[in-house]
């Protein structure tokens, strides 16, 4: 076998220098039961938002117990109707990767009528979204998460 994944993943699968272990608040808009809703500042789709699982570090969602598997869920739904409310996508993609930060996180993709990959996944060909858009999208989904996704 040759390998292809890098030399360290299985310590940074255990948490070695893990950013989400590190900073989940500079690019927060939301603080959910058990996790903290990022907006992507590189993003394959407008309002490309990400969930991750805040209480300890863990890497996949088999490691969670029932009640932190709920609330997590839970949370993502909580998101996906914030999107669903601010961008008006026609669909939402639910994607739960890691392959890169390996600590629990969930995208939540916006998918659009006139998107590049209809019936498929979006390639992930992110690009930096600028200060302005950042900052007013963050904004719109503060302000939907609060106006009441909950209970619903
Ligand atoms: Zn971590």
């Amino acid at each position: 076998m040759i390998r292809t994944w890098p030399e360290d993943w299985e310590s940074r699968k255990q948490g070695a220098g893990c950013p989400f272990c590190t900073d989940l608040t500079s690019r927060s808009f939301h603080s959910g039961r058990i996790s903290e809703a990022l907006l992507e500042r590189y993003a394959i789709a407008t309002g490309h938002a990400a969930v991750v699982f805040r209480r300890r570090h863990v890497s996949t969602f088999t490691a969670l117990a029932p009640d932190e598997l709920a609330d997590y869920w839970l949370d993502i739904q909580d998101v996906g109707r914030a999107i669903e409310r601010v961008f008006k996508p026609c669909h939402v993609n639910y994607q739960l990767l890691g392959n890169i930060v390996p600590h629990l996180h969930v995208h939540v993709v916006p998918r659009y009528l006139d998107d590049s990959a209809p019936e498929r996944p979006l390639p992930w060909n992110p690009s930096l979204v600028s200060e302005e858009d950042f900052v007013s999208r963050a904004r719109e989904l503060r302000d939907a998460m609060t106006s009441g996704t909950r209970g619903r």
